[in-house]
């Protein structure tokens, strides 16, 4: 008889998270989604409560957890400068303690186990685009360092369990992935400018806009998860998943203005501290390994992002 796949998604009420447990289910799979709710909320996942697959949990993975399943997706972790800079002690620990706490479990239980990792490993880069084998270039003390390093040590734990244990691991490096569900008062660029268009305030550049971003959107990203968790054991990451379509911020705010129709304008202020300059991902390991490439516009993007913003501000 073929069983039902059982698989955990730590985070799994935040943006990214409350998709992927959509699409785990729409796959036929049962799901344990573990938030905390720092970020996420129970109204991201409330369409999928009456789903008897599905299960919710409130856990802070810090700690650790005691569940069985087959398959873990480890995304428990603030993602916007705001949040993970609120409380940086513990935006560490979530990276490291949680990916402590994930590995032990999946090392019980002899699972695959998923981490959700970031551009921002590279921190800001000398080398463009992108590619998996560059070291990156973070400072290990700045405002952003909770975030940065938490991700990076996550990858060495990753890649530790796997040698020492033999555990079967996949790292994901996510580039800027935007769509509904994002925060609206996360601060992240895209839902700022759209919340702030869709209002009639000033859309905030941070410098001269001249920044870039490639931004995936998230059906796009999902797709990508889905796929890289059923690869053969061989294949552990690290891997690039964005979309390679760089744009400048000011395009981006120009775009958004355009598609809302909106009559904001632009003002300027100051570009925080350790701000990359550039980030493109280079996804051609994505595309031999998982036949994968975004397919959605970023216009196409963020009319529907749009839209989902137009009707929660609405309500
Ligand atoms: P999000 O803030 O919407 O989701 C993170 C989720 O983790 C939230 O639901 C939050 O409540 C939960 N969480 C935080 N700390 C926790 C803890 N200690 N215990 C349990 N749950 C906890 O952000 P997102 O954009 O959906 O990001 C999901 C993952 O993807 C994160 O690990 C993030 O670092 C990674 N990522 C996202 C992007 C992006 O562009 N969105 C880019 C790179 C990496
Ligand atoms: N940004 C901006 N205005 C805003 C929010 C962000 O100009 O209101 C810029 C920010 O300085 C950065 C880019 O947009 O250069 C992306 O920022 P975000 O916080 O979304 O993601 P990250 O810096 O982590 O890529």
């Amino acid at each position: 008889m073929h069983e039902i796949r059982r698989v955990l998604v730590t985070g799994g009420a935040g943006f990214i998270g409350s998709h992927l447990c959509e699409r785990l289910l729409q796959d036929g799979c049962e799901v344990i989604c573990v938030d905390n709710f720092f970020t996420g909320t129970r109204r991201n996942v409330s369409h999928l409560l009456d789903n008897h697959n599905f299960e919710l949990i409130r856990h802070d993975v810090t700690f650790p957890l005691y569940v069985e399943v087959d398959e873990i997706f480890n995304l428990a972790c603030p993602a916007s400068p705001i949040h993970y800079q609120h409380d940086p002690v513990q935006t560490t620990k979530t990276g490291v303690h949680g990916a402590i706490n994930m590995l032990g479990l999946a090392k019980r239980l002899n699972a695959r186990i998923f981490q959700a990792s970031t551009s921002e490993v590279y921190g800001d880069p000398t080398i463009h685009p992108q590619t998996e084998d560059y070291w990156g270039n973070v400072n290990p003390i700045g405002t952003r360092a909770c975030y940065d390093e938490g991700k990076r040590c996550a990858e060495t734990l990753f890649f530790d369990y796997h040698r020492q244990m033999n555990l079967s691991i996949k790292v994901a490096r996510i580039f800027n992935t935007y769509g509904p569900r994002m925060h609206p008062n996360d601060g992240r660029v895209v839902s700022n400018f759209i919340v702030q268009a869709l209002k009639g305030e000033p859309i905030t550049l941070f410098g001269d806009g001249s920044q870039t971003r490639s931004f995936c959107y998230i059906d796009d990203l999902v797709e990508g998860f889905v796929r890289l968790m059923q690869t053969e054991d061989a294949i552990t990451g690290p891997m690039n998943l964005g979309n390679p379509n760089e744009f400048t911020i000011r395009e981006l705010a120009e775009l958004v203005i355009e598609l809302t129709g909106s009559q904001s304008a632009l003002e300027m202020r100051p570009l925080p501290a350790d701000d990359p300059k550039q980030r493109q991902p280079n996804i051609d390991q994505a595309k031999s390994s998982l036949d994968w490439e975004p397919t959605i516009q970023l216009r196409d993007g963020l009319a529907k992002t749009i839209s989902y913003f137009d009707a929660l501000l609405a309500e």
